[in-house]
């Protein structure tokens, strides 16, 4: 499990280390292929940052090698705001005194048919909170089978589950997990999520393993940038998808590093803020330390940085999300977890990726391939 492995690993000494490198360091690194964790953290320290351009070029080189001009395109939907969980920035914590929905059945297939009205959406990511007793593996399930008539691949952004229950759900469908560690840093993670189950460091970050043990197809991971030193939590984010590529070899990996936005939460303000280039770094740092990674950026992000990006190493991006559930088929009573930026319609995104020379790609997976 990687909870072991991540033990060997000083959160402190990693840091240190980042901050040392050097401009030789970095200029190794690029003149690399295949790139370590060690040669990553070159790229991502203080030391790469006057070889942006160089940087850029290469992951731009890599990405049009391995993808083409191709976009992946899909949306997310919130099916419920149901938590249990008391995560520190999310307006969807427990003790916030809101209403809570639960999208019914027909809801849910209300949610499909307005989904497919914004563009030809196929790649489809449910997600949850965290409450297992009213919106657990079960009505994930049922969700799944009244997806598949509408959409070819199915992902789910819910709580870590049992090996055995992700395994359930692909024999319902599910084509892909995404999962947001937040941190790495185990000694501060209980500061961002004091109670439930998301408390439980080893539970989440042992869930990639029992996807890959469950032979989930595609597995979505992810830091949330500003809760702690990014360069290092990057850094352990790229320890982690080493060992899961060599354990699970055959699964098909991505990441995403979502930049902290305010949240109904009103009060959590940042602990880091991560620049435009520190982001463009750590995208180009990414694709150069792996060719094949899928990138991932969701409407988190400001348009002209996902414009910007679309060419240089992104691959797959969302589209006119909402965070509410019932946003699609409008239930306005619902609160969103957090404020898009990039709240440009499908076709607008659509018609700027065209211009830009990029093919977004809506289909790119048939349930008849799991
Ligand atoms: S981030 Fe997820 S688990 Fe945490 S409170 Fe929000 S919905 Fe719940």
């Amino acid at each position: 499990m990687f909870s072991e492995e991540l033990e060997k690993i000083s959160w402190e000494e990693t840091t240190k280390s980042i901050y040392a490198k050097t401009d030789a360091d970095v200029r190794r690194a690029l003149a690399k292929s295949r790139l370590n964790v060690d040669d990553f953290m070159a790229l991502i320290s203080p030391a790469a940052a006057p070889y942006l351009e160089t940087m850029a070029q290469l992951s731009q080189k890599y990405t049009l090698e391995r993808f083409g001009k191709t976009m992946s395109m899909f949306i997310p939907l919130y099916i419920t705001n149901s938590c249990t969980n008391s995560c520190v920035y999310c307006g969807f914590h427990v003790s916030n005194p809101m209403k809570r929905t639960i999208l019914t059945y027909e809801e849910i297939e209300n949610e499909y048919k307005a989904i497919k009205k914004l563009g030809p959406f196929e790649n489809l990511l449910i997600v949850t909170g965290e409450n297992p007793a009213k919106a657990g593996v079960d009505y994930i399930a049922k969700a799944l089978d009244i997806a598949k008539p509408y959409f070819s691949n199915l992902k789910i952004e819910v709580m870590p589950l049992k090996a055995e229950e992700y395994k359930y759900l692909t024999e319902h469908g599910l084509n892909g997990v995404i999962c947001f560690q937040e941190t790495y840093n185990k000694a501060n993670y209980n500061i961002y999520h004091p109670r439930g189950m998301k408390s439980n460091f080893e539970w989440r970050v042992n869930g990639f393993d029992r996807m890959g043990q469950a032979g989930v197809h595609s597995i979505g991971m992810g830091v949330l940038i500003g809760l702690e030193e990014w360069r290092t939590d990057v850094t352990m984010m790229a320890y982690h998808l080493r060992y899961l590529q060599k354990n699970y070899w055959r699964t098909k990996y991505s990441v995403n590093f979502p930049r902290m936005r305010p949240s109904e939460n009103g009060g959590f303000q940042p602990n880091v803020v991560m620049t435009d280039k520190e982001l463009a770094q750590l995208t180009f740092a990414m694709r150069i330390f792996d060719h094949d990674v899928d990138i991932s950026f969701s409407t988190r992000e400001p348009a002209y940085i996902r414009d910007n990006m679309a060419t240089l190493g992104v691959t797959t991006m969302s589209a006119e999300s909402k965070t509410e559930p019932g946003g699609y088929f409008s239930y306005p009573q619902t609160l969103e977890q957090f404020h898009v930026s990039d709240d440009r319609t499908t076709a607008e995104i659509d018609a700027t990726l065209k211009k830009m020379g990029r093919e977004p790609v809506w289909k790119d997976w048939d349930d008849i391939l799991n």
